[in-house]
């Protein structure tokens, strides 16, 4: 058996020894099966650059095995007898699994993206919450009935589930993310097959013990876990599969759409971001400040929703970036595990290099380092890059217009609204935006005018189960979280009832 990856790029986890590994399988029809090939690849805890976990590199003939076994679930068997409460109960039952195992979950995502201990635990503490929100919104799925211009007919709507949900998930946030898509799409009555991204799929390989435990029936979830051109192309263009669910870059979200096209299916894309994060001269400037440090420096920058460029009104920026280069200062770089760090290591030695030519592009192109700048080999791995602002940036640079997702900051003057307004949409990305302000009429101008799925006014990076999240432009296609999401799951079926009266019939038709 070939125990290690072969045929690896830069961008995929390194071959390594697999001794005294922690062994996992893939999830397939409610049981823990290995590979057909028999592959497996390491999974490198980020901190420490030591492998530790064995995961199944599985082929396409694993995700058509995975792909039948989720339609055989949908379409026979006790699934889709469930009636919608019945499958909220499911959801409820799962949702107080995920608390009690929440510690042990969050303990495996650290390993695996090197996010701090604090963040990661209550990030899939919340996940509890997220699908008690969906087990009670399962059967408050409604039709309506139509008034009907055809007398003696009665015309109604029901949403049914759409058929097999393709799940595709990046390094980031990994059971996060997948259950902003994973909860609503059971709680629609779809099954799923589940792809994590091949840097941090032990979280979700445990998680789906939490399916079996709950007593959902086999084949409504399944797990598969690989690379994305061996698993994840496969899995979108599997023609049992109707919708795909994808959260990652650009490249590998245009690819799925193009695939997903061709196979007229439908998406959901949640991609990348350049989010402006606009400070305004009358602004409490002691809770702008930490909104913006959280903003760009939590999670070391590896988010979607990044404040990755700030916005900051001209009369106020050199006192505001001075408060900012001396608040940096104190930022503790270290082991995520201890409680005491603030900025962890950057993911995946790919991601590392990408921050990095970010950092030289940036010095290139004539914006100005005033903190950070630098990589720092002497802590843990090595694979920490320090908290970096640039100032004197110009929004037309690469640093302002292209999604660096690391530790880096560029920093913009504007004079007034219409202004701000004007560089914050001068992107192709429109995710997220942040506007401080004590002005309710400056807060309505930006909010209204700026090209974003979310915006904060005095606040950065909230987000929840009961609201939508999306991207305008390209940043992506769809929302996620909130009442609506569900439909992204649903189809609408017409129903026209006619108890003995042909109105197809174009005689009697009135
Ligand atoms: P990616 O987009 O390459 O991968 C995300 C997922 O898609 C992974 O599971 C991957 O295996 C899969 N995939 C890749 N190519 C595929 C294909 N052709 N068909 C089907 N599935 C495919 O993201 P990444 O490698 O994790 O990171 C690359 C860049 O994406 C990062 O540098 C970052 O800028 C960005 N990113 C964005 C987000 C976000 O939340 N928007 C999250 C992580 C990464």
């Amino acid at each position: 058996m070939d125990e290690t990856m072969s045929g690896n790029s830069g961008a995929q986890p390194a071959t390594h020894p697999v001794e005294g590994l922690r062994r996992y399988q893939l999830h397939i029809d409610g049981a823990s099966v290995a590979p057909e090939e028999g592959r497996y690849f390491a999974s490198e805890d980020p901190y420490t650059g030591r492998d530790w976990a064995l995961i199944p590199r599985a082929s396409g003939a694993d995700v058509d095995r995975a792909v039948r076994a989720a339609r055989r679930a949908f379409e026979s068997g006790a699934w889709p007898a469930l009636t919608a409460s019945q499958r909220g109960a499911l959801l409820r039952r799962l949702a107080e699994l995920i608390r009690e195992h929440a510690p042990r979950l969050a303990e495996i995502e650290r390993r695996d993206n090197g996010k701090l201990a604090a963040e990661v635990q209550t990030q899939v503490a919340y996940l509890s919450d997220y699908f008690h929100y969906y087990a009670g919104l399962a059967d408050k799925v409604q039709g309506s009935v139509i008034p009907s211009d055809k007398p003696g007919v009665l015309a109604y709507t029901r949403h049914e589930a759409k058929g097999v949900v393709a799940i595709i998930t990046p390094w980031n946030s990994p059971l996060t993310l997948t259950s902003w898509k994973l909860a609503p799409a059971l709680a629609a009555g779809c099954t799923v097959v589940i792809k994590p991204s091949e840097f941090t799929s032990a979280s979700m390989l445990e998680f789906a013990e939490l399916f079996v435990l709950a007593g959902f029936p086999p084949g409504v979830v399944n797990v598969v876990t690989g690379f994305g051109a061996e698993v994840g192309a496969p899995l979108v263009e599997h023609p049992d599969v109707a919708h795909v669910g994808f959260t990652g870059g650009e490249a590998a979200g245009q690819k799925i759409y193009e695939a997903a096209a061709r196979g007229l299916k439908t998406v959901t894309l949640e991609l990348g971001g350049k989010s402006p994060n606009i400070v305004f001269d009358d602004a409490d400037l002691d809770r702008a400040l930490l909104g913006v440090v959280s903003g760009i420096f939590a999670a070391a920058g590896q988010t979607c929703q990044a404040g990755s460029r700030l916005l900051v009104q001209r009369g106020i920026h050199d006192a505001f970036v001075a408060r900012l280069v001396e608040f940096v200062r104190d930022i503790r770089l270290g082991d995520p595990a201890d409680p005491a760090t603030h900025i962890g290591p950057i993911a995946t030695p790919a991601q590392f290099d990408k921050v990095l030519s970010y950092i030289a592009v940036a010095k290139a192109e004539g914006a100005r380092c005033v903190a950070g700048g630098r990589a720092r080999p002497d802590i843990g791995s090595g694979r920490f890059v320090e908290p970096t602002i640039f100032v004197d940036v110009d929004n037309r640079m690469r640093i302002a217009q292209e999604e660096v997702f690391g530790p880096v900051l560029s920093v913009i003057a504007f004079d007034d609204e219409e202004h701000a307004v004007r560089i914050a949409n001068d992107v192709q990305f429109g995710l997220a935006a942040g506007v401080w302000t004590a002005s309710l009429q400056r807060a309505l101008y930006v909010t209204e005018r700026v090209k974003a799925g979310t915006v904060w006014v005095n606040n950065y990076r909230a987000t929840s189960y009961t609201s939508p999240f999306g991207g305008f432009k390209r940043s992506g296609i769809g929302r996620e979280s909130g009442v609506d999401a569900i439909q992204e799951y649903l189809e609408t079926k017409c129903v026209w009832l006619s108890p003995g009266l042909d109105v197809s019939n174009p005689f009697i038709r009135r």
